[in-house]
């Protein structure tokens, strides 16, 4: 009789056990759903870290914590070169690129963009005392310093004579510019505000006016329009309710 009901007993505790578990991997599973982002955050004020930290802030990292929040994923953020987000993308190590990304027709043949969510253009930086430069017709044969793979560097290479060095991130540009290794800069301009608004403007000035304007997407695989149209319907929500317009302001200080 003992015998038997022990073994009820173990057999019951057996089974709470398996149903706990079960219960428990089922919780795991939902917080799982993760959508992995690449990035490169030396682009303030759309992705950067702040000084002394790792943690990735700006308008951009905003803006796809509350999509994925919308959209009820788990939003992890990576850190990578600007000319490795689109290989990373359709390598599928990455879900989502969002860098300040234009969106070109070249990128277009190679990945998927969301809706545009920022307008932005490229503008010339010099040094404070350069007095020379004033246009792009004035970069023939000068040193331009850019950023690998942005669009930065095309214009940069499509000046005649113009002797362009590319380097891996826009700071990096920017420092060869102050130290004297370069003449100019081209990066976009909202960005190149956000530099001289940050003590930048002590040593650069920017000259010209900003060029032909440029939209930033969210860029997804190439064949995967599901996910650009469940990012364009959250992204859609936010601007309706608010919260894209709160982000907006965050970072630029403005209504939209
Ligand atoms: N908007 C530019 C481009 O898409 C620069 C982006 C960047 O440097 N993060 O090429």
């Amino acid at each position: 009789m003992m015998k038997k009901f022990l073994m009820l007993v173990m057999m019951m505790l057996t089974a709470c056990a398996m149903l706990l578990a079960g219960c428990g991997g089922d919780k795991k599973e939902a917080a799982e759903k993760v959508l992995r982002v690449g990035t490169e955050p030396s682009f303030a004020p759309f992705e950067f870290q702040k000084e002394g930290s790792k943690e990735f802030t700006g308008f951009d990292i905003d803006l796809i914590r509350a999509i994925g929040k919308q959209m009820g994923y788990k939003v992890e953020v990576q850190n990578m070169g600007f000319d490795a987000l689109i290989p990373a993308l359709n390598a599928g190590n990455i879900d989502v690129a969002i860098a300040g990304m234009s969106i070109t027709d070249e990128r277009k043949k190679v990945v998927e963009f969301s809706d545009p969510y920022y307008t932005s253009g490229l503008i010339i930086m010099v040094n404070k005392d350069n007095n020379d430069i004033k246009s792009l017709k004035d970069l023939e044969g000068k040193r331009i310093a850019c950023q690998i793979g942005t669009t930065g560097e095309k214009k940069s290479r499509s000046i005649p004579g113009a002797q362009v060095t590319a380097f891996n991130t826009q700071s990096e540009a920017s420092l060869e510019l102050k130290n004297g290794g370069a003449d100019a800069v081209i990066n976009d301009a909202p960005v190149v505000a956000y530099y001289l608004q940050q003590g930048g403007s002590e040593s650069a000035k920017t000259v010209g006016e900003k060029m032909e304007a440029e939209d930033y997407g969210i860029a997804v695989k190439k064949d995967n329009a599901k996910l650009a149209a469940e990012i364009n319907k959250a992204m859609a929500e936010l601007k309706k309710n608010g919260e894209f317009d709160k982000i907006y302001k965050t970072w630029f200080g403005e209504d939209k």
